[in-house]
This record gives structure tokens, sequence and C-alpha cells, in this order.
């Protein structure tokens, strides 16, 4: 899929760095067994201390997961399948809604064909079981009534995961908590991780801590935004890329009585979707609406579907992105569509220079901007180390002293697996299945099952 991080890519223009962790001293570091070592400490202690309050408010359990989003619940599911049957699994979400699939894309059509939202859907058992638990229709029996092979708008894909992510927390060894968590620190005598969750729903916010050997970032990305070399005359009202997104709320920002003009910076996934809405909300009911098009990018890049892989899988076009490039926006499309009535290109190529001359020329004919330049971590909980990800393991490494962390992972959009395709070009695997692939093969190491250090 064509989602871009911020971190993989760089943007059309240079951001602002962004620091995703907390800062100061990283405690000593333990060894690559601690997560199988914390688990076996996990089933001494449960008999004793399983459910019961450690300090007031505090519970042990065997693993954390924070985020509740499509990699959240595949997290979940995993360690669900793979811790024993004695285990507790803290999950932790401000909402359980699916994360930013509902929340911002519901409206969207879908990259990946409905049958890899299947896919992802029964790949565990865990779900298999959550699954059942749920009466039907569910997000998942109406995803079965679709075609397999095309596209499908990703409500699907959000009610799905909405069915996964209620059934599994009435699996009894899962205890949701609605809240967030803000404080993480390693507890170096106990070899665990103490949390602390700001609870979401009550008037005088109540804290928990919880304490667990294994905690697993599932917390998500959103909308980058960079600063634009702009002109001294009045800047243009930045539009957020998810409310872009939506076309019902697109349809009621933009005046229609009007002229207005809408700048769009980017040609990914995302930037391609908002010119469709754009050019849709033009012919449909805003006739004044003319839209700039910022790009760096003489072709756009596709998805290609080879022999068994995919060249480009997560930052080529597909789906209806891909259908409406090849239509509007490709070559000589624009003038040959009538497109171009509405939409102008703003040619970015060449350089750092000409991009900027293009923004100061360009950018004061604009009423409106809208940046869809990639996707940036969303702020992590406080920790007293600053570590990196490790996109090969799952794991994260502490950056003052390369030493791998005990006991913390990532995963999702915010931490996506490193993949090299057939033709030697690396990205970053974003999206459902993707995901569900990565824990298939870095969990089992993470839990202390696999012996093997995952590659
Ligand atoms: C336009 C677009 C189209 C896409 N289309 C597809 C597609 O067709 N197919 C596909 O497979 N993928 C697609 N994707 C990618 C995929 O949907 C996303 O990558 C996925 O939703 C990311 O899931 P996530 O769980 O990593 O993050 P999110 O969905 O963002 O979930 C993160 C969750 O963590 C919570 N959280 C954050 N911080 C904390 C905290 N401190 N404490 C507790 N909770 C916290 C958040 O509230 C949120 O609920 C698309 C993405 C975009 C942008």
């Amino acid at each position: 899929m064509s989602v871009k991080i911020d971190a993989l890519r760089r943007p059309l223009v240079q951001p602002r760095p962004t620091r995703c962790f907390a800062s100061g001293p990283l405690r000593p570091l333990y060894s690559q067994r601690l997560p199988q070592r914390a688990v076996a400490l996990f089933a001494i202690r449960t008999l004793v201390t399983d459910n019961k309050q450690t300090t007031p408010k505090t519970k042990q359990y065997s693993a954390i997961v924070v985020g509740a989003g499509a990699s959240g619940i595949a997290v979940t599911g995993s360690l669900l399948d793979h811790l024993g049957h004695g285990s507790r699994i803290a999950w932790v979400d401000p909402d359980f809604l699916g994360g930013r699939i509902n929340a911002c894309y519901r409206e969207v059509p879908s990259n990946t064909i409905a049958q890899t939202f299947l896919d992802y859907g029964k790949g565990f058992e865990s779900f298999r079981r959550a699954a059942q638990a749920m009466s039907e229709p569910n997000g998942l029996t109406k995803l079965e009534a679709l075609e397999p092979k095309s596209t499908c708008s990703l409500h699907h894909a959000g009610d799905m995961l909405q069915t996964l992510s209620d059934g599994l927390r009435r699996d009894e060894r899962v205890s949701g908590l609605k809240g967030a968590v803000v404080k993480a620190s390693w507890a170096k005598g106990l070899a665990e991780w103490a949390m602390t969750i700001q609870g979401k729903n009550s008037k005088s916010p109540t804290t928990h801590h919880l304490v667990a050997p294994l905690v697993v970032y599932c917390t998500g990305s959103h909308p980058a935004t960079v600063k634009l070399p702009t002109p001294s005359t009045e800047t243009p009202k930045n539009l957020g890329l998810d409310d872009v997104l939506k076309p019902s709320v697109l349809r009621t920002t933009l005046p229609k009585d009007r002229p207005v003009t809408v700048g769009v910076i980017g040609a990914s996934h995302s930037a391609i979707l908002v010119l469709r809405n754009l050019l849709d909300l033009a012919r449909d009911s805003h006739p004044q609406l003319r839209v700039r098009w910022f790009t760096r990018h003489t072709e756009l890049k596709y998805a290609q579907y080879m022999d068994g892989w995919i060249l480009y899988d997560n930052t080529g076009l597909k789906g209806l992105a891909a259908e409406f490039g090849r239509q509007y926006l490709e070559g000589d499309q624009l003038a040959k569509s009538g497109a171009g009535e509405i939409i102008t290109r703003v040619d970015c190529s060449g350089g750092a220079e000409q991009e900027k001359a293009a923004f100061l020329r360009e950018l004061p004919q604009c009423d409106h901007i809208v940046q869809a330049v990639g996707f940036t971590r969303n702020e992590l909980p406080e920790m007293e180390a600053e570590v990196e990800f490790d996109n090969t393991t799952g794991g994260f490494v502490d950056r003052a002293t390369g030493q791998k962390v005990p006991g913390l992972f990532g995963a999702g959009i915010a931490f996506p697996e490193k993949v090299t395709d057939k033709a030697g070009n690396v990205e970053y695997a974003v999206g459902f299945f993707k995901f569900m692939k990565f824990l298939k093969r870095v969990v089992p190491s993470w839990v202390g099952i696999d012996q093997k250090p995952a590659k």
C-alpha cells in the first residue's frame, strides 16, 4: 500500500524535526532472552497475584498492548495465540473503535481487495474465536458477502476491526482499559515495565498503574505537515488531510457560491484521493472550485502486479487511486480528460530552489492548502530512554548505547516492517495483512517461544 511514513521518505519540503521519544539516561539493559524469562516470571507470580492489586491500583499482566487500531487488534490476537492459558493481557486505548480507519477513513476507497481484509480477519485462531463470540451479521460476515477480488470502501474494513475488537475484549484473558498510556518505565529489579494510564471516561481523570514484562506500542501515526516557503502575503489556510479524505465533510467545508482555490501538495496515494474528491466536488456541487496540484513527479508511481509478487507494493498507487491517476493525471490526460479545467499542475521538480520558487509563485493563488506529504508517529508515552525502532525485529534499541531495550516492541503504521522486494527496492510494509505477516514472524521471539532471534 502506498501510505508514506515521514521518517521513511523525504517529504516535499523538509519538515521540522519531530521527537518521538522522551530523552534521558537509559537504565542498564538485560538479556536478549528477557521476554521468555519475564513470561516465566509472570507464570509464577500469577499463582499468587493474578488480578490482585500489588499496590493500590497496580495490576500485573503478562503483556500490555497500547493502541487498538488494526495493529493493536492484531498484536492482541497474536499474543492470545502465543501466551499460555494463565496469561492476562491488558489492552489500552482511549476508545476501542478500530483506530484511524474508523475515525478518519470510512469514506476512503481501499487499496487492497476485500479478500486481503478477510485474510487478516481470519488470520489468528483468537480472531476466529472472537468472531464466533459476536452475533451475526457482523463486520466479518458482511465482508464475506463482498466480491473478494474487488477493492471496497474502508468502512467495511473498519466494521470488521470493530467486530474483532469487541470480540477480543470478551476474551477472559483480555482486560480492555479505556485511556491513554502516558508514562512507561522499566523496573530493573522486577524485569518489567510499569505503565501509567490516564483513564478517559471520568470527570476527574483516574490513574491506573499496570506492570508487565512485555509491552507493545501500536500507537499509530497522523498526517505530517511541513513548513512551507510562504510569500509575505497571507498564507493559505491548512485543510486537514483527514477532513479532505471525507467527501461528506469536504462538501460543507468549502463554499459553493464563490471562487475558491485549493492547493494540494504531494503525489502519494492520499494526495491522489484528495484530487479525486476535489474533482468530484467541483463537478457535482462546487463549480467555482479550482485546484493547484504541487508535485515533484513528472510521472506517477503505480503498484505493478508481477509473477507472484508486487513491485512498489507499499509505495505505488493501487485501486481507485491508480485508476484515477491513469485516467485524469498521467501525461497529457489532465487536458484530454477535461480535468485540467479544474486541476492545474504546478511543477515542483528540478530541486529545492525550483520547488521553493513554485511555492512562492503559486501559494498566493490558493485560499486553502492540503498537505499529503506522509505520516508521522503519534507521540509515545513519556520514557526515561531515547529509543529507536528496529524495523526488522519489531524491538527497540537504546540510542545512547545501541543495546536492545528489554520487553518493548512496536507494530503498525508507526512501527512497520522494513521489506526488500525482488527488484531490490526497500519499502516499509503498511497495511492490515502486512502487520499480521510481520507479527507471525516476530511475535514468537518476543514471547521467547522461538529460540532464534527474528531476522
Ligand atoms: C488513506 C489511507 C488508506 C489506507 N488504505 C488501506 C487499505 O486499503 N488496506 C490496508 O490494509 N491498509 C490501508 N491503510 C493503512 C492502514 O489502514 C493503517 O495503516 C492502519 O489503520 C494503521 O493502524 P494502526 O493500528 O497502526 O494505527 P491506528 O489505526 O492509528 O491506531 C492507533 C491507536 O492507538 C491509540 N493510541 C495512540 N497512543 C496511545 C496511547 N498513548 N495510549 C493508548 N492508546 C493510544 C490511538 O488512539 C488509536 O486508536 C490506509 C491508510 C491510509 C492513510
